[in-house]
């Protein structure tokens, strides 16, 4: 980033308040509601504001190649939209605002998909921040309005506006954002980590969302849309969900998978035992059929997993867990992070929707009873399949239980093992270079651990485990320099 003031642009570093941060406000008029299904930007708006105060504005219309659409809405013909430049020739401008920023529109969601799939279009990657919407902060913090649309919101607040202009919105959007910000911070939200979310969530969520498939959905055939009126009320009869589903696949309805898995999790809770198969058989399908669409789902991911994980703890057999590697789990362990999950905020790989997570909380859930030595038996198969965040959670685990009955040796050379094999689990890492430094004396190998360690992000232990081994390191390296020159 060039041109911005200092602490511009990255959030985590800016100590002013709320309002007084840098945002990019974001609005496209559209050609459509639905971008999963053709609809095209016409026009888009970018307007920063940073200090309190709109710094920048920038918009530009933009040729659909296709129908402008609703010309009552968005006031922009055929004829004006083919002079305007296409989307590619705005990816520059559009990228050199957007980068770095917290970006900000009203129902985030819309604005993101459609930019994203644009750039898709486009061939450019891009991926979002931290998001604000501003939809959301209105509900939050203007209650009481009788619906939260922009002009209702712009109309209490007395803020000037000509709806569905892309500057105008933006400009709209930007003046209420500045207002929401004021009275969260009022009512205590100074810290923004409240007021935004991951914005490949709500990217993620309004992707489902606009895939949607239901009775109601336009030009199914007459099959499809009486195999969701069956689903939808719910019946009894396995028979007639397995009926209903098979039509579903058939069809390739897109809510197949994830209609498959609500199945599959409610007959894994059934404490007919005749009905554990079913739903493994439902379970497994469903990940297929996740994993077989054009863009698995974290989200619906773990769901199925999870279902077939608090089925087999309860019956203390991962055996079904085990059927998903290796294939299944190396394509998961290849997804682009969930952006929401513990390691994927910490700068680690996304665990989310993982069969080895899921085998994992199998044992670890399981508390006194479990075997770890039975789980040390699946590490090889968790490396096979990619999964190097849970490889370090698992050794952990098992290096620990060895620690504890005095197999200190055995748990080191595990967690070696797994540390060579990319673990980079900080919790592991701390106890390894512990092992050096204290039980074997080494310090050379202790420091060569925590450089290791140091050198990128760690999946888990937080600061603490960071912390402690920066310390150590600090002190190998002093004893070191001692023992060269005396
Ligand atoms: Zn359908
Ligand atoms: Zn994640």
């Amino acid at each position: 980033m060039t041109g911005t003031p200092a602490g511009a642009g990255h959030g985590a570093e800016d100590d002013r308040r709320p309002a007084d941060r840098r945002y990019v406000v974001l609005d496209c008029e559209t050609t459509g509601l639905n971008a999963a299904q053709g609809d095209r930007i016409v026009s888009l708006a970018l307007v920063t504001v940073d200090g309190g105060r709109v710094v920048d504005r920038w918009s530009s219309l933009c040729d659909p190649q296709r129908d402008t659409g609703a010309i009552h809405i968005h006031g922009i013909d055929n004829a004006t939209a083919r002079r305007a430049p296409r989307f590619p020739a705005l990816v520059p401008e559009i990228l050199r605002h957007l980068d770095g920023e917290t970006v900000a529109a009203h129902n985030v969601g819309f604005d993101l998909f459609f930019l994203t799939s644009e750039l898709e279009r486009a061939g450019v990657p891009w991926r979002p921040g931290r998001v604000l919407d501003t939809l959301d902060l209105a509900q939050r913090f203007m209650p009481r309005l009788r619906n939260h649309r922009l002009a209702t919101c712009a109309k209490a607040l007395g803020i000037p506006h000509r709806a569905h202009r892309a500057d105008s919105d933006a400009e709209v959007t930007a003046a209420l954002l500045l207002h929401l910000l004021d009275r969260a911070e009022e009512e205590g939200h100074a810290d923004p980590a409240t007021l935004t979310v991951p914005g490949i969530r709500v990217l993620r969520r309004a992707r489902r969302r606009s895939l949607r498939c239901d009775a109601e959905a336009p030009a199914l055939s007459r099959r499809h849309r009486d195999a969701h009126r069956t689903v939808e009320a719910w019946p009894e009869s396995t028979a007639v969900w397995r009926q209903a589903l098979g039509t579903l696949q058939r069809e390739d309805c897109p809510e197949a998978g994830r209609l498959l898995a609500r199945f599959g999790v409610r007959k894994a809770g059934s404490p007919d035992p005749t009905d554990g198969p079913v739903a493994d058989e439902a379970l497994r399908t469903a990940i297929d059929l996740h994993l077989a669409g054009g863009a698995p789902d974290r989200d619906d991911l773990r769901y199925a997993m999870e279902g077939l994980a608090r089925a087999d703890a309860e019956r203390r057999t991962p055996e079904r867990l085990l059927a998903l590697f290796p294939e299944p789990a190396a394509t998961i362990a290849r997804l682009p992070g969930c952006g929401d999950c513990a390691p994927c905020e910490a700068g680690g790989r996304c665990v989310t929707g993982s069969p080895a997570a899921a085998l994992v909380s199998h044992f670890t859930e399981a508390g006194q009873r479990a075997d770890m030595e039975e789980l040390a038996r699946y590490l090889p198969l968790i490396h096979e399949a990619g999964e190097r965040t849970v490889l370090g959670r698992a050794a952990r685990h098992v290096g620990q239980a060895r620690e504890k009955a005095g197999r200190e040796d055995e748990a080191a050379e595990l967690w070696r093992w797994a540390v060579d094999r990319g673990a980079r689990d900080g919790v592991l890492l701390n106890r390894l270079s512990m092992h050096h430094e204290r039980r074997r004396k080494d310090d050379a190998a202790a420091l060569a651990v925590c450089e290791l360690a140091l050198d990128g992000p760690l999946d888990g232990g937080g600061n603490s485990a960071r912390e402690a081994i920066e310390k150590r390191a600090e002190r190998c390296r002093k004893r070191l320099a001692r023992a060269a020159s005396s």
